[in-house]
This record gives C-alpha cells, structure tokens and sequence, in this order.
C-alpha cells in the first residue's frame, strides 16, 4: 500500500486566526436554499496571506513575480520535512548540519505545528526563520521553503529580511502549514495555489505524503 497522503493545510473560516492589522476573514452565505433562495452560495473575504498560501516576489518587491508566474511544478514533487528543535527561531547552527542541497523543497517542522493552530488566537512568539538562515537557504539554491505558522519571518525581528532573502532569490514560499501529523523526512508534496492574477499571495491547499528515505 502506498503512503497515505496527509492534508498540512489548515481549514478556512469565519474568525480564523489572522496576521496582525490583516483585515478579519469573513465567509457569508450570500445565498442559502435553508434561507429559500434557489441555491446556497458563499462570498469569501480575506487576504491572501490568511491560512495556508505561498508568497510570490511581488509580496515584498516592486515589479517582483506575481504568484501566477510560479511553475505549478515549484509546488509539486520530493521535498524534505526538517525538524526544528529551537523554540524561538530556526537559526543557522541548526540548519548548518541538514545537508541542504540546491532544488530542495523545504519544510520546516517547528513547535508552531502543535501549538499555535489549536487556538484561533494569534501566537507573537512563533518559531520564524531567522534572517542568517534564511540568507543560508538563498546561498543554497532550495527551490521552496515551508514553515508551520504565518510567516517565514519574525512579527517583531527578520519579517521582511527574510522574506526578501528568499523571495528576491527565487525561493517560492509556503505558509501556513500543519505539520503536526507529519515524521521529519522525506516526503512527496503537493501544493498549489489559486491562480490569481497580478496577486502576491494566494491560498492554497497543501497535501504530504512520506517517502522511504533514499539518497539522490
Ligand atoms: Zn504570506
């Protein structure tokens, strides 16, 4: 039997959690058979950056990539799950010893996975990728990083160092996720985000499935 695959995306709703100063996501029954209308429709409202998305260029450069350029394939394809042990930051000794190798998709497995999606309440003090891992990863030529709470980077240190380490080097970026459920390791990810034209983010759903370790 092969692996099942694993949903690391996180479910959308009414007064989910947000970034901070992001207007709130709000889906409405515009239409709604229990209400008599002919059908049931929904109208969603939220940014981009709500829940599970990626991150295109354009998020922190002008002119940058939109997320529509992204090769759906950036998304889709092996990737590895690090475990994180630091509880404050993913830092540069730690990511020193992972063997990263160019074209890896990365997702970086953190105490954010159990402990900040049980709640709809925004965790300041998430584990972010420090600005010098970041640049690390830049240096080494991954093709995508994931991380298990809203941003790549800090709320309050390396929000925008690190995203624009990876996003000015061409590394594609997924946020959001739920690793809770998944082994450090190697795995097959799927994940695509909404088409959207022109945007610097979209939603998008996020599935893993765990490979048997081999070396490339
Ligand atoms: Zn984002």
């Amino acid at each position: 039997m092969p692996p099942k695959w694993i949903d690391i995306s996180v479910p959308l709703k009414t007064g989910m959690v947000q970034w901070p100063g992001d207007p709130a996501a709000r889906f409405t029954r515009v239409m709604d058979i229990g209400r008599g209308d002919d059908y049931t429709a929904l109208l969603l409202e939220m940014s981009v950056h709500t829940g599970t998305h990626m991150d295109a260029p354009a998020h922190v450069i002008r002119n940058g990539k939109t997320l529509d350029a992204m090769p759906p394939d950036a998304g889709v394809g092996p990737a590895r799950v690090i475990a994180i042990r630091d509880r404050e930051s993913i830092k540069l000794d730690e990511l020193s010893h992972q063997q990263i190798r160019r074209g890896e998709r990365i997702l970086f497995k953190t105490r954010n996975s159990t402990r900040c999606w049980q709640s709809d309440r925004f965790f300041a003090d998430f584990v972010s990728i420090s600005a010098d891992a970041a640049r690390y990863l830049a240096e080494r030529q991954v093709r995508l990083v994931g991380i298990d709470y809203l941003s790549v980077g800090g709320l309050k240190k390396d929000g925008r160092e690190t995203h624009l380490a990876l996003l000015s080097a061409g590394i594609w970026i997924i946020e959001g996720l739920n690793l809770s459920q998944v082994k450090a390791g190697p795995v097959e990810l799927l994940c695509l985000p909404l088409k959207l034209t022109n945007a610097d983010g979209a939603p998008a759903r996020a599935l893993v499935r765990q490979r048997r370790k081999t070396r490339s």
